[in-house]
């Protein structure tokens, strides 16, 4: 399905937000950590069969895998750290980033699956 870019922007920025991708009225979390079923005010279904997340999971690794390598090489040119504060660094931001972008990564794993196909309504299922 073709998307204007307008749409797309758009999504992405109701992703950034953690609002629904669809209708950028409801949160799609009902509280940390917990995704809602569905959209509170445009009904389409947030909660998908099991394994689709895998996918929310594997961007927020690779973004964690990114940017540990984009601070590790910083570090080794812009900063005279030894070895070991570079690693108590390096590691306490790979325990500590995918926690903070958890939410975003199941975010803009739903705005991709909405770009792409769109998201189901409850009265579909
Ligand atoms: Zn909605």
């Amino acid at each position: 399905m073709k998307r204007d870019p307008r749409t797309i922007i758009l999504t992405l920025r109701r992703c950034f937000k953690l609002q629904c991708p669809v209708c950028g009225r409801a949160s799609v979390f009902a509280k940390p950590f917990n995704l809602k079923v569905h959209c509170t005010a445009c009904d389409v279904i947030f909660k998908r069969e099991e394994g689709f997340f895998v996918g929310a999971i594997m961007a927020n690794v690779v973004a964690t895998e990114v940017l540990i390598l984009v601070a590790y090489f910083s570090c080794l040119l812009f900063t005279n750290l030894n070895d070991q504060t570079m690693l108590t660094v390096l590691f306490v931001f790979g325990v500590t980033f995918p926690l903070a972008f958890y939410h975003h990564s199941w975010s803009l794993w739903l705005g991709l699956d909405h770009l792409i196909e769109g998201l189901p309504q409850r009265s579909e299922r």
